[in-house]
């Protein structure tokens, strides 16, 4: 093995690099074989960086380190207060390098500013969320007969592989880590291969707060051999997966073998649907948001656009206005609210669909294309879309797209809608635009999702439960109730009474 850079109370210096090392026992080392893979901004082509190239050897020497940080019980047995405050100080720390976090999410994922800079926001709150949240995570007591005595406690689940995907690198790396270290477990994380850096840096910035070494391991490498291992490895106790539909089905089944823990955040296409009693202008930019945001790869990605007849004309003119208003280009610019997609084969997929499309008889009012972006020719680049004339069977209604592309299908009646709505194998989001509170009530009420917003363009904030109903997987996240997730609950059940128990009565 390459030899690591001991370094037991980790400092984060420079954060933009040549190489980035893997960080295992509270160390960065390089992978066994010596191997990097090159790192790319996907909004130039150009390479960012090497990565270490694990393998299963890496993949083991990260769990041993993690089962060994559990097992020696340093962590887990810190006080609750102790632990909340090392959460903040990692969000303080964080807050410190807040522009320089944002720069290496800009340049790995190549989204805009804009995007990099709320969601590195939404990142620091949640270890202040998990912080707080905590201290309050307590157990009950229960009623039982006189003389006995029952209560729980939360105990956490252990060594945890969390495997995340490339469209919000370092939000999902606090998604998983903050509410695990909080609940007192460790964790092996895989970033996606495309996207590493800021997860790595996550990792290194939680040591230099003061977190034990072996608590919070990363591991770089390909998804096929290391998740793999990860998620049959004897020594793992829990998955936390968060990536397409397919691949968590296969996690899910792997996991089995060993019957580990497993939540699943998956895959969406997400109806949005605007009634004739919606606000126009509101409904337009909260629409148009809830698709185009993140350069549409986004689990939650609103794609499936319904309005009602009497409103569809006017609307759809004002939405495909404003969509050719957008701005796509260098991520850098304040002003561009889409950045690049992340690779060539995600444009050829995102294209695929488009194609699809247009053989099965749809309407593009917009976009359509790859984009042609000055001085940014050898990223990865694709139009905003809006295409219409489409019906429930056609592949791009029925599936995820994971880019910047919306179907807009019209409707006349709301159980008829609700109907189409929930005519999908996913369930995370959904969007229900009106001023009939009673009606947003009652449709919240029947949509088959984890998330209903309400004349809202946004999906979530620290502490709302983030997770999907159907093939969009099972679990919560960035809420209160994923730290029951994150551990087991044991009841422990005594007896006090003065006179002995004899129960067979021998
Ligand atoms: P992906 O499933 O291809 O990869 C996700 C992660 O799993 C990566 O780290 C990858 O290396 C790893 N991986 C790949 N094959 C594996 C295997 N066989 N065993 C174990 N790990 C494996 O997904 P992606 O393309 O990175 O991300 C896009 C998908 O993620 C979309 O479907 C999107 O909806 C979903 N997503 C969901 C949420 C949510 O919260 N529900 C959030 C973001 C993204
Ligand atoms: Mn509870």
């Amino acid at each position: 093995m390459a030899t690591p850079t001991k370094n037991q109370k980790m400092e984060v210096l420079d954060m933009k690099r040549d190489t980035y090392q893997m960080i295992i026992n509270g160390e960065r080392v390089n992978s066994n074989s010596g191997k990097t893979v090159p790192v790319y901004n996907p909004a130039t082509g150009e390479v960012l960086a090497q990565v270490a190239d694990a393998d299963n050897y890496d993949a083991d020497q990260a769990v041993a380190a993690a089962r060994h940080a559990f097992d020696n019980g340093k962590w887990k047995r810190t006080p609750v207060g102790k632990r909340s405050r090392v959460l903040n100080k990692i969000a303080a720390l964080m807050r410190e390098r807040f522009n320089e976090l944002i720069e290496l999410e800009v340049l790995n994922s190549g989204k805009s500013i804009g995007a990099a800079h709320v969601q590195v926001m939404q990142s620091i709150e949640d270890f202040e969320f998990y912080a707080g949240a905590i201290v309050s995570h307590r157990g009950h007591v229960n009623n039982v007969p006189g003389q006995f005595m029952n209560y729980t406690q939360n105990e956490p689940v252990g060594v945890c592989a969390q495997i995340i995907p490339w469209n919000y690198p370092m939000m999902m790396a606090a998604w998983k880590i903050a509410p695990a270290i909080a609940a007192g477990c460790s964790v092996v994380i895989k970033p996606a291969s495309l996207t590493p850096i800021t997860a790595i840096i996550l990792a290194e910035i939680c040591h230099e707060a003061g977190v034990p070494a072996g608590v919070v391991n990363v591991i770089t490498g390909s998804g096929k051999l290391i998740g793999d291992h990860l998620v049959e490895h004897e020594l793992v106790d829990k998955v936390a997966f968060t990536g397409s539909t397919p691949v968590g089905k296969d996690i899910m089944s792997k996991a089995s073998k060993t019957l580990k823990r497993v939540t699943l955040e998956l895959g969406g296409k997400s109806p949005n649907i605007v009634f004739d009693d919606a606000d126009i202008e509101a409904a337009v930019d909260g629409s148009l948001f809830g698709i185009f945001f993140n350069t549409g790869q986004s689990c939650e990605a609103r794609s499936r656009m319904y309005v009602h007849e009497a409103i569809y004309d006017a609307f759809l003119e004002k939405f495909v206005e404003k969509t050719k208003k957008l701005k796509t280009g260098d991520p850098f610019d304040q002003g561009t609210h889409l950045g690049s997609i992340i690779s060539q084969s995600q444009v050829d997929v995102i294209d695929s669909y488009v194609q699809s499309a247009i053989q099965d008889g749809a309407t593009i009012l917009t976009g359509g294309k790859a984009a042609d972006i000055e001085g940014f020719e050898g990223g990865y680049w694709y139009e905003p879309t809006v295409i219409t004339d489409v019906n429930p069977d056609m592949k791009v209604v029925k599936e995820e797209i994971f880019g910047p592309v919306v179907v807009v299908q019209k409707f006349n009646d709301e159980k008829e809608v609700i109907k189409e709505a929930n005519d999908s194998v996913y369930g995370l989001g959904s969007a229900v635009w009106t001023k009939d509170h009673a009606r947003a009530t009652r449709v919240a009420n029947q949509i088959q999702a984890g998330i209903v917003m309400i004349n809202c363009p946004f999906s979530a904030f620290p502490g709302t439960p983030f997770g999907g109903y159907k093939q969009s997987g099972f679990g919560r996240e960035l809420s209160i109730e994923t730290l029951d997730l994150y551990t087991e609950q044991k009841s422990v059940l005594s007896y006090f009474g003065s006179r002995p128990l004899n129960p067979f009565g021998v």
